[in-house]
């Protein structure tokens, strides 16, 4: 029987060059981390042996570059980066088959059943009526019902929720936004995805312009090139993708209740080649972003 873990790790030296150090108990490994070394214009690694690979769990990460630049994640990512096809076509025979299942699903995100846009649904049926009242209360008009390809549905697990579906940049949904218009136990239900794996609407952000940061869904409809945290505190991913990718402003949004948080993000961000790029709104304590329908420019607090 062929040792899984002796290909890997042979795998993994093909790719990174000869490996540091090895606990086989507890399934790690280092290497030079590529992504150190390109920084310093090496080519055969800072022998400094940053990258820790733990094989049990599919997963790697730089102890200096993972944070700041995104060195880290399951392992598929790092043949993504820095394996050839052939390399890649090997990982992709001995990864377990629980990582592919997972794989899978992410690929298989559907709207929910019965989801219909305002346009393509009967505006007689009481469902469209009400859903449609529901979002004309909250200032939201049709401009923006189109601009975010938002509609309903009224059947299935997501029945009577407003929905607003998330496109990443290859336009493939990633996420949906599902909000009941009528008094339910829970106002909001996920779909099948970790919110912290995905960017909600990253295919529609403007890099290069200004960015507004905001909790919910709701929030950016009223805000320009915005993109939403789904919650009070940031991911990773959105952190390291600001990172790299932000040119202009990034204007944290946070609700009135929200303030600290707020402040805590605007600490986190305000480093490096983004210092001096984020501004902080702060609002009265009972307001929410979405109430001042986009009125936010006497927000902005100043930080000494
Ligand atoms: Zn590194």
């Amino acid at each position: 029987m062929v040792d899984e873990v002796e290909v890997l790790v042979e795998l993994l030296s093909d790719v990174l060059g000869a490996p540091h150090q090895h606990y086989e108990s507890k399934g790690q490994i280092s290497f030079d981390c590529p992504v150190c070394a390109a920084e310093k214009g090496l080519e055969n690694g800072d022998g400094k042996g940053n990258l820790e690979i733990n094989y049990s769990r599919h997963v790697y990460k730089c102890w200096a570059c993972g944070e700041t630049l995104g060195t880290q994640g399951p392992l598929g990512k790092l043949f993504d980066k820095f394996a050839t096809k052939k390399q890649k076509k090997v990982y992709e025979l001995i990864k377990p088959e629980e990582l592919k299942q997972e794989e899978k699903k992410k690929v298989r995100l559907r709207l929910p059943q019965g989801f219909t846009t305002f346009k393509d649904s009967n505006p007689r049926f009481i469902p469209h009526i009400e859903a449609y009242n529901y979002l004309k209360s909250r200032g939201i008009t049709d401009e923006i019902i189109e601009k975010f390809k938002i509609g309903y549905t009224a059947t299935g697990d997501y029945a009577y929720r407003i929905v607003v579906p998330s496109y990443d940049t290859e336009n493939t949904l990633n996420y949906f936004v599902a909000r009941a218009w009528v008094p339910k136990k829970m106002k909001y239900k996920n779909p099948p995805v970790p919110k912290d794996e995905i960017i909600f609407n990253e295919g529609a952000v403007d890099w290069k312009k200004d960015i507004y940061l905001c909790e919910g869904v709701f929030d950016s409809f009223f805000l320009p090139n915005p993109i939403v945290m789904l919650g009070k505190k940031m991911s990773r991913l959105l952190f390291e993708t600001l990172y790299l990718k932000a040119e202009g402003n990034i204007i944290i949004c946070t609700d009135g209740d929200a303030f600290t948080d707020g402040f805590k993000l605007y600490h986190e961000l305000n480093g490096g080649k983004l210092y001096n790029k984020i501004k902080l709104i702060k609002l009265p304590a009972d307001k929410d972003v979405c109430d001042l329908r986009g009125q936010i420019d006497e927000y902005y607090y100043e930080i000494k």
